[in-house]
């Protein structure tokens, strides 16, 4: 995109005078208008810091992160005005389009409406269209031509498939702990089915992982099932959500049973807190429906129905998760996969890096400047200097060898996503909500310097 002489002389200006609050936050403006997101977003947080908690940069600020779908990020900056009754509308209609992004159906139409009801010039129509989801009591039939009526459940085929992973957990840098509590929780209790009879436990129940975004939850959850040697179903909200009644039920079920149906199986439930959200937080009945179905699938119709299915879930928002969904038999074990350290980066580079053609690498040094990245922004990281190698290499006529300062020139053209951002709204969360003990994995985090 070209920048006009406008935008280019509206920066400089604000380059010559950095403390002037108006020029600062009409720049930001512009540049949100004309999709220069990256920037947008640096200009707002330096307007921000000239005059902390002004409302219009704050959401100026949240769009410009809903419109990089850094969803949680947004919702971080919005989360102290929406607390205040009388928020300014425009931030309830960003907070429904960061909640939609974060799969949260329910809390979005909620803030959207209310947003609404009070300045209807803020109506979104594509917004609402994502957020409708027909009105209807819980037993209707299904509605509409979408909605074919199956002889069986096991008739309705499921959006997801069946995969053969290839990744264990030799493939799965750190995370030591998390993969032992899988290993006792999922894997032994197959591999060694006598020692856990003899003790009287049966195998089965759940993990809910949780964690920032791009930690490696569903790397860790095929991980699991490569190791098993189990098949491997990754089963996403479009999966499962279909606005007509009835059939996100169906969905559902047909999901289960296409696990059952290649057990050994590890079914794999990626932003399940849309469908596993407290049921007080819905305003839809039928919503409450799917999650009282989902119950009724983990607990299965008998006690052998799950036999050889290993239900894992991962979410970025688990104070969300009904506590129902806790209950012996189902989630019943909370793990949270942390934001690595510098030795995990150093090693989750070196497995990103592994088949590519290398020089002597200091994978430490690299580890060392990128704080706060996660596994995801780690493999941005080394896609986008393979890139560059590629292309020296292409006009080379030879494949030149990736070095240390490859990664690290890459390194500065990024930046980590969501885990500041994250890390400080679980501490809105968990902070004063640990009576259980749920959260005792997360707490030195929240409570740590990040
Ligand atoms: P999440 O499900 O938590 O959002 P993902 O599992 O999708 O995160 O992680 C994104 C990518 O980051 C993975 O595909 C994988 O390539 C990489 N990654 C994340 N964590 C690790 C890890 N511990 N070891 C190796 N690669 C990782």
């Amino acid at each position: 995109m070209l920048e006009d002489a406008g935008l280019q002389a509206l920066r400089e200006a604000a380059r010559l005078s950095p403390d002037n609050l108006p020029l600062r936050r009409h720049l930001a403006e512009q540049l949100l208008a004309k999709g220069y997101l990256a920037d947008a977003e640096a200009e707002f947080r330096a307007a921000l810091v000239l005059a902390p908690k002004d409302p219009d940069i704050t959401a100026g600020l949240a769009e410009a992160f809903v419109r990089q779908s850094a969803h949680g990020a947004a919702l971080s900056v919005l989360e102290p005005f929406l607390a205040t009754p009388g928020y300014p509308p425009r931030m309830g209609v960003l907070a429904a389009r960061a909640l939609l992004g974060e799969g949260d159906m329910g809390r979005a139409g909620h803030r959207y409406h209310e947003a609404v009801s009070r300045d209807p010039s803020v109506a979104d129509p594509e917004l609402a269209a994502r957020l409708t989801v027909p009105p209807a009591p819980a037993y209707a039939p299904p509605a509409g031509p979408a909605a074919p009526a199956y002889a069986t459940p096991a008739d309705a085929p499921s959006g997801a498939e069946v995969e053969k992973a290839k990744q264990t957990f030799a493939d799965v840098a750190g995370m030591e702990a998390v993969k032992e509590s899988l290993r006792v929780k999922l894997l032994l209790p197959i591999q060694q089915p006598e020692l856990f009879a003899a003790y009287g436990k049966r195998a089965g129940g759940g993990v809910l992982l949780y964690g920032p975004p791009g930690a490696g939850k569903t790397h860790l959850a095929r991980a699991a099932a490569g190791e098993l040697g189990a098949a491997f179903v990754n089963v996403g909200l479009a999966d499962i959500l279909d606005m007509y009644v009835g059939s996100s039920e169906r969905n559902l079920r047909a999901t289960f049973d296409l696990a059952r149906r290649n057990r050994p199986c590890v079914l794999f439930f990626d932003e399940v807190d849309a469908l596993a959200a407290r049921r007080s937080d819905m305003r839809q009945a039928h919503t409450r429906q799917l999650v009282n179905q989902f119950l009724a699938e983990l607990d299965g119709v008998d006690q052998n129905a799950n036999e050889g299915v290993l239900v894992l879930a991962a979410t970025n928002a688990p104070w969300y998760i009904d506590v129902a969904f806790r209950r012996p038999g189902r989630f019943d074990q909370l793990v949270f996969v942390p934001p690595p350290d510098a030795s995990a980066r150093a090693a989750i580079l070196r497995i990103l890096c592994r088949d590519k053609p290398l020089a002597e690498m200091d994978f430490d040094a690299v580890a060392r400047v990128t704080d706060h990245y996660v596994g995801a922004d780690l493999k941005g990281l080394v896609d986008r200097a393979v890139e560059v190698k590629l292309q020296q290499s292409i006009s080379a006529g030879r494949p030149i060898p990736m070095t240390t300062g490859d990664l690290l020139a890459a390194a500065q053209g990024t930046r980590p996503t969501a885990v500041r951002e994250w890390l400080a709204t679980a501490r809105n969360y968990v902070l004063h909500a640990n009576e259980s003990g749920a959260w005792d994995e997360l707490m030195p985090w929240i409570k740590g310097k990040w």
